[in-house]
């Protein structure tokens, strides 16, 4: 490819003026592939958001009756992101509403302070809860956790019990019996649920389900600004969460302060979370899958290689174009394959293995005809003539 434009064409002039290029991402909702785009509807409403002053806790609380509604929830709050909900959450089950142990987080001594965590659930965000001040105790093995295991690792050093729910992901039990199993021991249940919206009913899942307070990505699925999260639950949980990002008191600026949402960011959120639940997901669905079947038909005959639709996994984000590599492959491997689709022009970014060393196109930031730009460069990587 010799373009040297940007896959829909002109490079926008402020990227252009900084020397920065357009990617194709391939890759999902990551925050270093510029996460997601936000609708003309949603920018539209953070321009006009920011011709006039307001109270930030006024809006703050105005939106949170969207979002907690949304969530089915009792209040909530814009965050900084899904990391900052984690964080916030974290120092609401360590502190209460106590304005003395607020301003002292980090340093939980004398707190509650221990977060029970599945042992297959560690993953790169439960640095969240210790930046809080929290220490993290793991339960159960790698792949499997039982009851007794959870209930042991609770103690009266417990602040909460962390579930995270992420792609490719293992559960050790339903979430409803863990959270069960926390509530009789008294413990608040906490839930990352970061990318596992659309679909939309994980919106209202985990608090349904017993969850205390959950943290979304503003900036993933709900197509929101980048820099947003939503941090949903019971009220007095919810308030503590608030306290340690803001407090009313004026005093110490808390653990929680570098969480900050701004007025633009608050009302492009509860915009794009309203466009989000009044959205046809059976349509965008099923644009998504016409996109991956382009991919998947190229590319289909080529020997050593199974390309598949992948539809309907949970653990997948929407329809994918999945290649395995046979035994009989003798082209590239998939790392060469990767390197070669970024070093092109556009860079062309795709997902990780989830379940082997695959190449998966994930198509929820694929914007409309650049699943073409990548059937190109893939027919040419794997067919040796890049
Ligand atoms: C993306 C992600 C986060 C971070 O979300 P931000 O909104 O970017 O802060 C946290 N946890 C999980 C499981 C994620 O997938």
């Amino acid at each position: 490819m010799t373009s040297s434009q940007g896959s829909t064409g002109e490079i926008p002039g402020v990227y252009a003026r900084l020397g920065v290029k357009p990617i194709i991402n391939a890759g999902s909702w990551l925050t270093a592939l510029g996460g997601s785009l936000m609708a003309p509807e949603v920018l539209r409403a953070m321009q006009e958001a920011s011709t006039a002053f307001v109270e930030l806790r006024a809006l703050q609380t105005a939106a949170g009756e969207v979002l907690a509604r949304a969530c089915g929830a009792e209040v909530g709050f814009v965050t900084g992101g899904a990391a900052a909900s984690n964080v916030l959450m974290a120092a609401a089950c360590m502190t209460g509403d106590d304005p003395a142990k607020i301003d002292r987080l980090p340093d939980s001594s004398g707190m509650k302070n221990e977060v029970v965590l599945f042992n297959g659930h560690r993953n790169h965000y439960d640095s969240n809860y210790e930046i809080a001040g929290a220490t993290i105790v793991p339960w159960g093995f790698a792949g499997n956790g039982k009851p007794y295991q959870l209930e042991e690792a609770i103690t009266e050093r417990t602040c909460a019990m962390a579930w995270i729910t992420a792609p490719f992901m293992k559960h050790p039990m339903p979430f409803s019996e863990a959270a069960g199993i926390a509530h009789d021991n008294g413990v608040p249940v906490i839930v990352d649920a970061a990318a596992e919206v659309p679909p939309p009913e994980n919106l209202t899942r985990f608090i349904s389900e017993g969850a205390d307070m959950v943290g979304y990505s503003g900036g993933k699925g709900i197509g929101g600004p980048q820099g947003t999260g939503l941090l949903v639950g019971r009220r007095d949980l919810v308030e503590a969460a608030y306290e340690n990002h803001l407090n009313s008191r004026g005093t110490r600026a808390g653990v929680g302060r570098s969480a900050k949402a701004s007025k633009e960011d608050i009302v492009g959120l509860v915009t794009a979370l309203q466009m989000f639940t009044d959205t046809d997901h059976d349509a965008v669905w099923a644009g998504w899958r016409v996109q991956a079947e382009h991919i998947v038909g190229r590319l289909r005959d080529t020997p050593g290689l199974r390309v598949v639709l992948e539809d309907g996994d949970p653990n997948r984000q929407g329809p994918q174009a999945v290649i395995y590599f046979e035994r009989g492959w003798d082209g590239p491997d998939p790392d060469a394959v990767r390197s070669a689709l970024r070093a092109g022009d556009p860079a062309i970014h795709v997902g990780a293995g989830g379940y082997g060393d695959e190449i998966n196109v994930v198509m929820v930031n694929v914007q409309s005809g650049e699943e073409r730009i990548i059937a190109d460069r893939l027919e040419e990587i794997l067919s040796g003539s890049d």
